[in-house]
């Protein structure tokens, strides 16, 4: 079951205009079981608009909450340990520049399993995680940070001030673009927040995703795709202000964002207002180019890999997460072109990408198969998947990196 948006999803305008038609798409993050092989899966149209209003650039199509969010979640934060440097750094940075201590009060929504809050918890510090997948959420209560396993919402903001539980700190890194309820979680956090914390926020840029064409980020569970233009009214209307951005490389080029009840915004904020008011971000205008650069690459990229099969070559594929997926679907590719997909998450292995039903496997078959190429599903692990593949690359194993163009390394 799905439906169409009428209104935006931040700012309610009616003003939405398309700006990119991926066609239709099976649920990325819906790893298919041997047992589900022969049954249908559930297929939904993934278009992209813009909110002429306020600048926000969101998917028209929301699923079913149930079948979007499925209990068994398979991703594991802790598999990344490029994302557990990147959080324990963002901790320590925090904790000094904060004073935090053993009265202070950190949350993360969205706290998967714990990889963030243990940082934390380390220098004794009091943690609260919230995260509705129960796989994740088990495994951080394992390791001793305590966890929630629910949605984080305004109602559930407002049950955690009354028992006097506030936030000096509260994380949510990843999460913005997966709320169904955009308004509702920033004012949950408002209501949370102690009227001397912080927010810290990380999201995807937008303006990165437009620039590398990573049209691949783009799948049903994720709603929104954001630039500081249309971020700053959603804060400003739950009595937020953005204090503070910095650009990270994370994930193909990201947002830290620092909000606060306190007013003033950084220089660092107005520059990248300039930089997106100069690549037209709040007009449509600013998108016409992308669905020109995702239709080339789609043909270089099933161009190419038709070439390589025509002269014999095996080819694999590295990375079975969401955006894999859609990038799969999106170009067409299925076992007559990859014949496996590695992964290091052992959740994963054993079952299939959804849409094209290629098989997962563990990341050392790459050295056990061989194949003379690997389609780098997730090219935004680039660095450190390249340096764990050395021994295959030495024996003559090649990479393709799909975006923004695609190359062999
Ligand atoms: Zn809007």
């Amino acid at each position: 079951m799905f439906e169409q948006i009428a209104a935006c999803r931040s700012c309610g305008s009616g003003d939405l205009e398309l700006v990119l038609d991926l066609g239709i798409h099976a649920l990325a993050d819906g790893l298919i079981s041997e047992s589900q092989l022969d049954a249908e899966e559930p297929r939904f149209p993934l278009t992209v608009a813009l909110c002429t209003e306020c600048g926000l650039m969101q998917i028209r199509e929301n699923v079913d909450p149930e079948q979007l969010f499925c209990r068994d979640y398979p991703y594991f934060s802790s598999f990344i340990p490029s994302l557990l440097r990147h959080s324990e750094a963002n901790v320590e940075e925090i904790i000094q520049e904060r004073t935090l201590g053993s009265h202070s009060l950190v949350f993360e929504l969205a706290s998967n399993d714990g990889y963030l809050l243990q940082h934390y918890k380390k220098h004794g510090i009091p943690v609260q995680g919230i995260d509705p997948a129960e796989g994740p959420a088990r495994a951080a209560e394992e390791k001793g940070v305590p966890t929630l396993n629910t949605f984080f919402t305004r109602e559930l903001a407002l049950a955690l001030r009354a028992q006097g539980r506030r936030a000096d700190v509260i994380h949510a890194n990843n999460v913005l673009a997966h709320v169904p309820d955009l308004n509702g979680f920033v004012a949950g956090i408002a209501t949370l927040l102690k009227d001397d914390g912080v927010a810290v926020i990380e999201c995807p840029h937008v303006h990165e995703l437009i620039r590398h064409c990573e049209f691949d980020t783009i799948y049903h569970q994720h709603h929104c795709y954001f630039s500081v233009t249309a971020l700053r009214p959603l804060f400003q209307r739950h009595g937020l202000t953005l204090n503070d951005v910095r650009k990270l490389e994370i994930h193909g080029g990201s947002l830290r964002l620092f909000a606060s009840h306190r007013p003033g915004e950084s220089e660092s904020v107005r520059a990248v207002l300039a930089e997106e008011r100069a690549a037209k971000l709040d007009t449509p205008e600013g998108y016409h180019s992308f669905g020109r650069q995702v239709a080339e690459l789609r043909t270089k990229l099933l161009e190419l890999l038709t070439r390589l099969k025509s002269e014999g070559a095996t080819i694999a594929a590295y990375g079975a997460a969401a955006k894999g997926a859609t990038m799969i679907n999106t170009v067409g590719i299925g076992t007559e072109f990859v014949d496996f997909v590695a992964d290091r998450n052992t959740h994963k292995h054993g079952r299939y990408m959804p849409g094209r039903h290629i098989p997962i496997r563990p990341a050392e078959c790459l050295l056990e198969r061989q194949p003379d190429y690997t389609l780098l599903l997730a090219w935004n692990f680039k660095d450190e998947i390249l340096a764990q593949q050395a021994e295959y690359r030495a024996r003559g194993g090649r990479f393709i990196i799909p975006v923004p163009e695609p190359t062999i390394v």
